[in-house]
């Protein structure tokens, strides 16, 4: 039945429950995969060249590098740094646990820096902060999130890195599709004008789903190199130690040769992947309007439905695209005197998946074992964290699902 206003039950999208998010797959993703699977590669092969070309131009980056997921993207960015022990990296409390734990794979020491609760992003005030507590100049990398889509203040990230001798790895799992303003130009996140590598994510929750993937952009051609090298064991088939070795006498390549110059991993992106990956980029500006429509209209709906200090969505900062990988709202639950527990399973029961991002990383019993952080380390970072709550947030939605969800809170939050 088509959707109609006299019947807004149908102007519902097709899924029964609304999770916080979801992929979105159409006949021409599933085309696309099929088409690699009768072909000769279903790794190493032609379409992980096309996605990476394609990427590189959305994101408008010189390099891009694919890899087998957005936490091995972190990993190889910290391993062609060169960033290891005795070093220390700086990210944000308000993330999913892989952007400190790149730090810890390469031997390195996370320290953590506090955020802008309105906003959840890192706060750039406290960074300065924290570098300037570095008299040993220990800081080898910064690693700010664009949390929930909209990007950090990367200009001033940069240049404080810059002044410190830092890299910045910007962790864009959120924001493929976002951009900044830079003076009078808008940039795109991943095009390194203010960062050394961005990583990104191409998990299902994520805006390009290809199940599992990841990449690298730089606008470096040697970390490029040493990003694809590392990718695949740490093996060359160019530039040889051993030349007698990779040579005949009479100056042809032996074609058996390769060299494993440094220890590398498998951290490859299949072609199966990478064509899943090509046909949902394609879809990314019209999947990131619709976000922004639907972000729009929760904000509208929540500030008619609630007083603006018990329920509000996070700030936006004016001059930048976010790519809404999330809709977080903050909600004072003590003024209605309901735990989150009880409205998220409210919620849950009227089929509305909500979620909380993130439990500060600093607080995982990981962390704490290893440099005794604690509640009160980081105030703004779990004040933000104790009244998070990420409404479903996905391309597909239509505006009538966004008016059930936020009448639906406002039961929840009001019944016993
Ligand atoms: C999803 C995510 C990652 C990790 O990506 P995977 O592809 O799941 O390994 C890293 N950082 C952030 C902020 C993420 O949201």
């Amino acid at each position: 039945m088509p959707a109609t206003l006299e019947n807004p039950a149908q102007v519902r999208t097709s899924c029964a429950f609304l999770p916080y998010g979801r992929q979105s797959i159409t006949q021409e993703d599933i085309d696309a995969v099929i088409l690699v699977l009768r072909s000769d590669y279903l790794t190493q092969g032609p379409a992980i060249d096309q996605f990476e070309k394609a990427l590189a131009k959305t994101i408008g980056a010189k390099h891009v590098v694919s890899c087998s997921n957005g936490t091995a993207a972190l990993h190889l960015a910290l391993l062609a740094l060169e960033i290891g022990t005795g070093d220390a990296v700086v990210t944000t409390p308000n993330t999913f646990v892989a952007s400190a734990n790149c730090a810890r794979y390469v031997g390195a020491e996370v320290r953590f820096c506090d955020i802008d609760p309105t906003t959840g992003l890192m706060d750039v005030e406290q960074l300065s902060r924290v570098l300037s507590r570095d008299e040993k100049h220990k800081i080898r990398a910064i690693i700010p999130v664009h949390f929930a889509g909209q990007p950090v203040e990367l200009a001033r990230i940069y240049d404080l890195a810059r002044m410190h001798g830092a890299y910045v790895v910007d962790d864009a799992s959120h924001a493929l599709g976002a951009t900044y303003a830079d003076g009078r130009r808008q940039l795109s996140i991943g095009n390194n004008s203010h960062s050394d590598l961005t990583t990104f994510s191409f998990h299902p929750v994520k805006h390009v789903a290809t199940g599992e993937g990841g990449a690298v952009s730089t606008a470096d051609p040697m970390l490029a190199a040493r990003l694809r090298q590392l990718r695949t064991h740490g093996i060359t088939k160019s530039e040889f130690t051993f030349e007698e070795q990779a040579y005949s006498a009479d100056g042809e390549l032996n074609p058996w040769y390769y060299e494993m110059t440094e220890l590398g991993l498998n951290y490859r992106l299949t072609d199966i992947q990478a064509a899943l990956g090509v046909s949902q980029l394609s879809k990314l500006p019209e999947s990131i309007q619709r976000r922004n429509e639907l972000a729009k209209l929760y904000t509208e709906l929540l500030n008619q439905t609630f007083d603006s200090k018990s329920v509000t969505p996070l700030t936006q900062h004016p001059g930048l695209t976010n790519a809404y990988h999330l809709f977080v709202v903050q909600i004072d639950f003590e003024s209605f005197g309901k735990t989150r527990a009880h409205v998220m399973n409210t919620l849950k029961r009227s089929g509305i998946g909500t979620q909380v991002h993130y439990i500060p990383v600093h607080l995982q019993p990981y962390y704490r074992e290893m440099y005794r952080t604690k509640p009160s380390d980081f105030p703004n970072a779990e004040r933000y964290y104790s009244r998070a709550l990420s409404l479903p947030m996905f391309p597909a939605m239509t505006d009538g699902d966004v008016a059930f969800v936020v009448e639906q809170l406002k039961t929840a939050l009001a019944g016993k």
